[in-house]
């Protein structure tokens, strides 16, 4: 599982992205309840908060996805393996693709990476929002 800090860090990244992701009424519930819940420091709530919805979970698991592949790169690195440099999370918040169909949201958080066709529509073209 991951830790309180990792948590915290994705609600925080979340916050400013949640208008993209969701419609304005979910958006706005969502950004109230992280608000509250990171002034408590209330891993759970925060937790929660994340899974209320396929988008917030879908950009949650990206997150936690580029975490990771950032991680074992900076390893990759220290061991002399890697020429490349600077930080794989180029986008803290990602870039946000969304489905011209449906309410399906992609996010990108490495730059130079595509986002994944929507389910229901896979020959849709996602565009930035
Ligand atoms: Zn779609």
């Amino acid at each position: 599982m991951y830790t309180p800090q990792e948590i915290l860090g994705a609600a925080k990244a979340i916050l400013p992205v949640l208008p993209k992701l969701l419609d304005e009424p979910t958006a706005n519930q969502l950004q109230a309840q992280l608000n509250t819940y990171l002034a408590a420091q209330d891993i759970a709530k925060i937790w929660e908060t994340l899974e209320q919805t396929p988008q917030t979970q879908h950009w949650r698991d990206k997150f936690f996805e580029a975490k990771e592949l950032n991680k074992s790169r900076s390893v990759s690195q220290l061991a002399g393996n890697s020429q490349l440099g600077g930080d794989m999370v180029a986008q803290p918040s990602g870039l946000i693709y969304a489905c011209p169909h449906c309410d399906y949201r992609d996010v990108i958080f490495l730059l130079g990476m595509d986002p994944d066709p929507c389910p229901d529509h896979p020959d849709a073209v996602l565009h930035r929002v």
